[in-house]
């Protein structure tokens, strides 16, 4: 087939991903889960490793945002056009659902690198002639609609995606599920291989990023009798839970090689999932997509090399002063100006510029910056400050849309003191520009909930310093006064309303009287710090050091 030409030769390692978050345009992921899989396709290529990616189309899009002078949030959900970025492919698979036989099709998008690899990513489609109305819906919405939806989609990702892997003829060296939604690609492999388990625990990875047991994704058995009739029950109960189908249970039973996302998610993992070896991979991001325009200028005239080697950042200190601050201020004004426009507001580059910026959810507790508003006017009046929020809320999220409607309200109640904004509609383009100009990004996540978090390593990489609770990625990456801040105890135990109290109250104090003074009257100390995040952060947390440890200690 032509359009496979050159993509198909040698063993591949299949990663399939509910979200894959490649461009803006591709509206196909909501959050960090897909960013990551983005990322792992664009180091793969870079590296040239064997990978093929499998999703969903998802054509309806992860919705625009639209957030009215309150911060109500509603939703836009339109169409975007695959045939713009992706060619559809002649082959179909089926896969049965509710007793009807569903065609799935498939888009091929091939990610080209400046190396020369190139990743196919399959992006699966049952929007298709003789499908009937509803099975056609089934690959619109990322994580839309009810339980039954969910479990369709993940039906057509698990069978579906490993069906259509072997009609386009790859060959599959490993499977990697990153995250539960794929498991059920593990079923399909026992059945292909004569109900072998070890063949298919051999074959299959499984990366968990839930570090609660409520987040993990259940189905009970009446449901998938009756949305899967063809389906060996039994079979399924043996491997996925006898009282309810846990996709991570089934996953873990079907995988030789599990890994959580950071060392802390590990242990939480591990006490989450007793009787199962659990590894860890901590996350990365790639390099060059979250390195802004400025900062790559800089390490391409000091640092040649650096976007393929990302190590080579460990050498930042011969990147004089003056060019790092240039550079910053140069992201930081083009942040500003963007800011200013959408939100009608005047923000200046002389102020200490926080930046908090995810998907709006509970957990994410993003508004612990406001939970005493005297106190922040007070430190603000010692030396100003201003700050920079984004994030959407999932439609059926309404703590989430809450949150975004608080920080409305806290920012006019700031009014005149501490410029608060939100920027509308998150996407990757906004992270980039955010975490490439803000002056210190914020995390106040509860733990243990943040599994890694990557937002924070986008902003290491443009000298942008972290402020943030000791909890995934950045208990490894912190060091106090050094590479960041810690908000809170520097210990692993789970938040609670008390230690909440305290961590806000520790925030305000490394405002107060260590980050706001280091900014404005020792201007070198700064400058250190971002060095230090460009060359004991972005040096380490980058997928292409992420990819190799799935290479060695995962698919080889
Ligand atoms: C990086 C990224 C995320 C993940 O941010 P976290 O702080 O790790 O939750 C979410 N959404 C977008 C658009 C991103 O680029």
């Amino acid at each position: 087939m032509d359009e496979l030409e050159g993509v198909l030769k040698g063993e591949k390692i299949a990663y399939f991903s509910m979200e894959i978050g490649l461009t803006s345009e591709i509206p196909t992921y909501a959050g960090g889960l897909g960013t990551l899989a983005g990322d792992a396709v664009r180091s793969s290529a870079d590296l040239k490793l064997p990978l093929v990616a499998v999703t969903l189309i998802s054509k309806r899009n992860y919705f625009t945002q639209k957030l009215d002078e309150n911060g109500r949030q509603t939703e836009l959900q339109n169409q975007w056009h695959p045939e713009k970025f992706m060619v559809l492919l002649p082959n179909e698979v089926y896969v049965q659902i509710e007793g009807r036989t569903v065609k799935v099709k498939a888009w091929l998008y091939k990610y080209q690198s400046i190396t020369g690899g190139v990743v196919p990513v399959i992006f699966l489609d049952t929007d298709v002639d003789g499908n009937t109305p509803e099975d056609r819906e089934i690959t619109f919405y990322l994580y839309g609609g009810d339980e039954k939806y969910r479990l369709k989609q993940e039906a057509i990702l698990g069978f579906g995606g490993a069906r259509m892997l072997d009609a386009l003829g790859f060959h599959v060296r490993k499977y990697h599920m990153n995250e539960g939604h794929s498991s059920f690609l593990s079923l399909e492999l026992l059945r292909k291989f004569d109900m072998d388990a070890a063949k298919v625990r051999e074959l299959c990875v499984f990366t968990t990023h839930t570090p609660v047991e409520a987040g993990h994704d259940k189905f009970n058995y009446d449901l998938v009798a009756e949305v899967l009739q063809t389906v060996d029950l039994a079979l399924l109960k043996k491997y996925g839970g006898e009282e309810i189908l846990n996709m991570t249970r089934l996953a873990l039973n079907l995988s030789n090689y599990v890994n959580g996302v950071a060392k802390r998610h590990q242990e939480v993992s591990s006490q989450m999932f007793a009787g199962y070896e659990i590894h860890s991979v901590t996350n990365g991001v790639h390099s060059f997509t979250w390195t802004g325009k400025s900062f790559r200028r800089i390490f391409d005239q000091y640092l040649p090399g650096w976007a393929i080697e990302p190590e080579l950042l460990a050498k930042v200190d011969i990147i004089p002063e003056c060019d790092i601050w240039q550079a910053h201020l140069e992201q930081k004004q083009d942040l500003l100006d963007y800011a200013n426009l959408a939100t009608d507001s005047d923000l200046s580059a002389d102020v200490l510029t926080l930046g908090f910026a995810r998907r709006a959810t509970p957990y994410k507790r993003p508004t612990m910056l406001f939970s005493n508003l005297d106190r922040l006017r007070a430190i603000n009046r010692k030396g100003k400050i201003q700050a920079i929020f984004a994030g959407k809320a999932h439609p059926r999220d309404s703590g989430g849309k809450t949150l975004i409607e608080q920080i409305y309200s806290y920012a006019k109640q700031l009014e005149g003191d501490v410029e608060v904004v939100y920027l509308e509609d998150y996407n990757m383009d906004i992270a980039a520009k955010m975490v490439g100009g803000v002056d210190v990004w914020l995390n106040t996540p509860l733990r243990p909930m943040e599994a890694s978090g990557t937002s924070g390593m986008k902003a290491a990489h443009n000298g942008v310093i972290n402020f943030s609770i000791l909890d995934g990625w950045w208990a490894e990456g912190w060091i106090e006064n050094m590479t960041g801040w810690a908000i809170g105890p520097h210990s692993s135990e789970s938040d609670t309303d008390e230690l909440t109290i305290k961590e806000a109250e520790d925030l305000y104090n490394k405002l107060e009287y260590v980050i706001s003074p280091m900014f404005y009257e020792r201007h070198d100390e700064w400058i250190k710090m971002m060095k230090n995040s460009i060359g004991k952060i972005a040096y380490y947390f980058n997928s292409h050091r992420m990819m190799r440890r799935y290479v060695i200690d995962a698919y080889l």
